[in-house]
């Protein structure tokens, strides 16, 4: 593995499992120092030794974690570099807008939305002292199209993750600082294999959408989050970045 990350530091939000974890590993393996930010203590203090990082206790529900998760790490490492905003739920009682009470469209945008504003808030401020740097939100490819198995409140969140990404990347560009929203397409984890083993009508249902047949990785969804906060994604920011096997631009699918 080369080392497009030596020496940066990494803040990830959700680093202790799915996506994040993934992540985590693979930015250390191209060199950078990583912060783990999570929720679970003992999944994250075991991603941080794993990947020889910082663990730092942050709830993305409470807005209070968010200002000192940043300096705590950049105290530790002396600064911070990459902003990996990758924390996000989508849970079951986020449904139709019909079924879908205030308090769980509540709950989506507290996690999903305000608290990626608030890394970015408190966030780009130790960017800006660096000279410049990286920030990656997590969208989704829900974000790019409609999907008549709704989650509205999931939906709408990663809407303004979106646009909130756009409008950073173009403020901030002449700050050498890049902002993208990573659009990944439905990923292999934990959840979907859930759904799957309880109903594979309804999974099947969702795989036919997909050109290469199967669900994306999570390390695929690591890989491209290295590409984007490394040099060389240079000139990408502002950009929806989907890595969604092609989902979002298919009509038919093979057969
Ligand atoms: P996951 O549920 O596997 O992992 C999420 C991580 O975030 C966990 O470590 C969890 O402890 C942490 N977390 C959850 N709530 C938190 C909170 N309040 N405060 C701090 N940490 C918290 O999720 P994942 O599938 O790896 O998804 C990661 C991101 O990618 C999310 O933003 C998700 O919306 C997005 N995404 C996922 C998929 C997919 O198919 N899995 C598709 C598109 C987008």
């Amino acid at each position: 593995m080369n080392g497009r990350l030596s020496g940066k530091v990494a803040v990830i939000t959700g680093g202790a499992g799915g996506i994040g974890l993934a992540s985590a590993r693979r930015f250390a393996a191209e060199g950078a120092k990583v912060c783990i930010a999570d929720f679970n203590d003992e999944a994250g203090q075991a991603a941080a030794e794993e990947v020889g990082g910082l663990f730092v206790h942050a709830d993305m529900s409470r807005d209070e974690d968010i200002e000192p998760m940043y300096a705590q790490a950049a105290e530790y490492f002396g600064g911070i570099d990459i902003l990996y905003n990758n924390a996000g739920i989508s849970p079951s009682d986020d449904n139709s807008i019909l079924d879908t009470e205030l308090a769980a469209w509540h709950r989506v945008m507290q996690i999903n939305a305000t608290a990626v504003f608030l890394c970015c808030k408190h966030g780009i401020p130790h960017l800006q002292q660096r000279g410049g740097g990286v920030v990656i939100n997590t969208a989704s490819f829900v974000a790019l199209m409609g999907a008549a198995t709704s989650q509205i409140a999931y939906t709408a969140s990663k809407g303004a993750v979106l646009a909130m990404s756009r409008e950073l990347g173009v403020q901030f560009a002449r700050d050498n600082i890049r902002v993208n929203a990573l659009c990944p397409g439905p990923v292999n984890t934990p959840l979907l294999q859930e759904l799957f083993a309880k109903d594979p009508e309804k999974a099947a249902r969702r795989l036919v959408h997909l050109p290469p047949g199967r669900f994306a990785e999570a390390e695929e969804i690591a890989a491209a989050a290295a590409f984007l906060a490394s040099d060389d994604a240079s000139f990408i920011t502002a950009t929806p970045f989907a890595v969604d096997g092609g989902l979002s631009q298919a009509y038919v699918t093979p057969e």
